[in-house]
C-alpha cells in the first residue's frame, strides 16, 4: 500500500504540473484575446464616428448649397433694385435683401460651426486610429511571445505526459478510476495528507480509530467528508 500511496502522489504531482502549464498556455492566450477586445472596441468607436462624420459634412454641405443658391439670388436682386420703378417696390425688395443677408449670415455661422465639429471628429478618429494602430503592432509582437512560449510549453508537457503514462500504469485500475474521478470533482487533488487527525484537503477532522488506520498504512482510506484518498502526512512534512 505504501508503494501504492507513492505512485498515486507521484502521479498527482504531475497532473498538477502538466493543469499549471495549461492554465499557462490558457491565460497568455487570453490576455491576448482581452488585449485585442479593447483594441476592436476603440476600432468600432471610430468607425461610429466617421458614420456620424458624414452626417455633419452632409448637412453642411446642404447649408453650403443654400447659401450660394442666396447669393446668387441676392446679386439679382440688388440688380432688379436699380431699376425699380416706385418707392413701395423698392422698399419691399429692400426689405427682402436684408432678410436674404440677415439668412445668409447666420448660414456662414452655421458652416463654421459644421466645420469645427467636423475638424473634431477628424481629429478623434486620427487619434483612436492611431492609438489602435501602434496597440496593435506592439500586440502583434506579444502574440509571437506567447506561441513561442506556448509552443514551449507544449514541449515540456508533451516529457511530462510520457511520464504521466508511465506513472498512471503502476497504479491498480480501480484506484486510478477513483483518483481520476476525484481529480475531476475535486479541483485536482485527490490525494491529500492527514496531519494529527486533520484532513488536509477540507480540514476536518476524521474519526480517531479512521485515523489509526491511516498511520498504520495497510489499505487505502478516503475521507469520510470530502471523499479524497489519504496518507499519513507528519506535520513537520507539511510544506
Ligand atoms: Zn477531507
Amino acid at each position: 500500500m505504501k508503494k501504492e500511496l507513492g505512485n498515486l502522489l507521484e502521479l498527482q504531482d504531475i497532473d498538477l504540473r502538466i493543469r499549471k502549464l495549461n492554465d499557462e498556455i490558457a491565460k497568455g492566450y487570453g490576455d491576448l484575446d482581452e488585449r485585442q477586445g479593447v483594441i476592436d472596441a476603440r476600432r468600432e468607436e471610430a468607425a461610429d464616428l466617421a458614420e456620424r462624420l458624414e452626417v455633419v459634412e452632409k448637412e453642411k454641405s446642404d447649408v453650403e448649397h443654400e447659401l450660394e443658391e442666396e447669393t446668387i439670388r441676392l446679386k439679382t436682386r440688388q440688380t432688379k433694385l436699380m431699376n425699380v420703378q416706385t418707392n413701395r417696390e423698392y422698399q419691399s425688395l429692400l426689405k427682402e435683401i436684408e432678410g436674404t443677408k440677415a439668412d445668409n449670415k447666420r448660414r456662414e455661422e452655421e458652416i463654421l460651426r459644421y466645420t469645427e465639429i467636423a475638424e473634431a471628429m477628424v481629429a478623434k478618429i486620427e487619434e483612436l486610429n492611431n492609438t489602435s494602430d501602434a496597440e496593435e503592432s506592439i500586440l502583434a509582437e506579444e502574440k509571437s511571445k506567447v506561441e513561442d512560449l506556448a509552443k514551449d510549453l507544449e514541449k515540456q508537457k508533451a516529457e511530462i505526459d510520457k511520464a504521466r503514462s508511465t506513472k498512471a500504469n503502476k497504479v491498480k485500475g480501480p484506484i486510478y478510476k477513483r483518483y481520476e474521478q476525484l481529480r475531476e470533482r475535486r479541483n485536482g487533488i485527490a490525494i491529500v495528507g492527514v496531519t494529527e487527525g486533520v484532513c488536509q484537503g477540507c480540514f476536518m477532522n476524521i474519526p480517531a480509530q479512521q485515523f489509526n488506520e491511516v498511520l498504520r498504512g495497510d489499505e487505502l482510506h478516503t475521507c469520510p467528508t470530502c471523499q479524497r484518498m489519504m496518507f499519513h502526512q507528519p506535520a513537520e512534512e507539511q510544506e
